[in-house]
């Protein structure tokens, strides 16, 4: 909802007249347009930008700039040559063929990136440079795996662009967001936090405080937590017990795929299955470091 008023009141302000001025970054705007999805998602400022935006099915403000001044371009050219702003267009035109830049070029420009062709109409336009950013952010996603970044393991569940249901899905605030932050690593698991530890610490040995207790040294990562870690053992038996019952092969699965298999699932069940038991596991964990006087950062 919230969302949808930026799209609907503030994102047209934002980019007003832009057929003209928008072929820069603007990164300003663009950071504005980030925070309300931030803050739609209820994660930290500090969230990787290709999470919030895929998780949104989102891309940046520039886009709606570009498509504007391309579906500007495709109108000025189809107008009466007798018209003064089609005189206008066609001087400006011949100046850019005599390599001058303007405003002419740089929609030149932006029909070569988008592979804009003369005969695309307005839809056409809109598809393939809404196309172009998607590209550009799944590519950056896959990235994460490849390189084994922060956003590997999200990565290697979020295969498709669009809003995720869940967010839909769940009314409450506190378990939409707490599992958004598990989703997109935006929360304060040793492997997430142990990045920032004044001296950075190994990967594999970002141990979970609670096993370690027990001379059980696990790298928390979000699959300890999900399935793993007996701190949380009887909220993660309420989400096995049903998913086993109603999807019986999914027993045979490792920690990993089940986690991957989870994060996948778009039904109603298994989604405020997994919005409960982060809700109520993060307040478990954040409890525990509490009462045994450990540090940690609360979400
Ligand atoms: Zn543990």
């Amino acid at each position: 909802m919230f969302l949808y008023l930026f799209d609907h009141t503030i994102a047209p302000i934002l980019n007003y007249a832009s057929e003209i001025w928008g072929f820069e970054d603007w990164s300003k705007l663009e950071t504005l347009h980030l925070k309300a999805c931030k803050y739609a998602l209820g994660v930290r400022s500090n969230t990787t930008t290709e999470a919030v935006y895929a998780e949104l099915g989102r891309i940046s403000l520039q886009h709606n700039r570009h498509t504007n001044i391309l579906k500007y371009y495709a109108r000025l050219s189809s107008l009466d040559s007798e018209r003064y702003s089609s005189k206008a267009l066609s001087m400006l035109s011949l100046d850019a063929d005599f390599g001058h830049s303007n405003w002419v070029s740089q929609v030149c420009n932006l029909q070569d990136r988008y592979e804009i062709q003369i005969t695309d109409n307005r839809t056409i336009i809109k598809a393939k440079v809404r196309k172009h950013f998607e590209r550009q952010l799944l590519e950056k996603l896959k990235e994460h795996i490849m390189d084994d970044k922060k956003l590997h393991l999200y990565a290697s569940f979020k295969s498709n662009f669009k809003f995720e249901p869940y967010l839909d899905l769940l009314p409450d605030f506190k378990i939409r967001s707490t599992l958004a932050k598990l989703r997109v690593s935006a929360h304060n698991l040793q492997i997430e936090a142990g990045r920032f530890h004044k001296n950075k610490t190994p990967r594999e040995e970002r141990f979970c405080l609670y096993c370690k207790k027990s001379n059980s040294f696990q790298v928390e990562t979000e699959v300890h937590f999900l399935l793993s870690c007996p701190l949380y053992e009887s909220e993660r038996q309420k989400i096995l017990e049903i998913t086993y019952r109603n999807f019986p092969s999914t027993i045979s699965l490792s920690e990993h795929d089940m986690f991957i298999w989870l994060m996948s699932q778009e039904d109603y069940e298994t989604t405020k299955l997994l919005g409960n038991f982060c809700k109520t596991s993060f307040e478990i964990r954040t409890k525990y470091f509490n009462n045994v006087g450990t540090q940690i950062y609360n979400m």
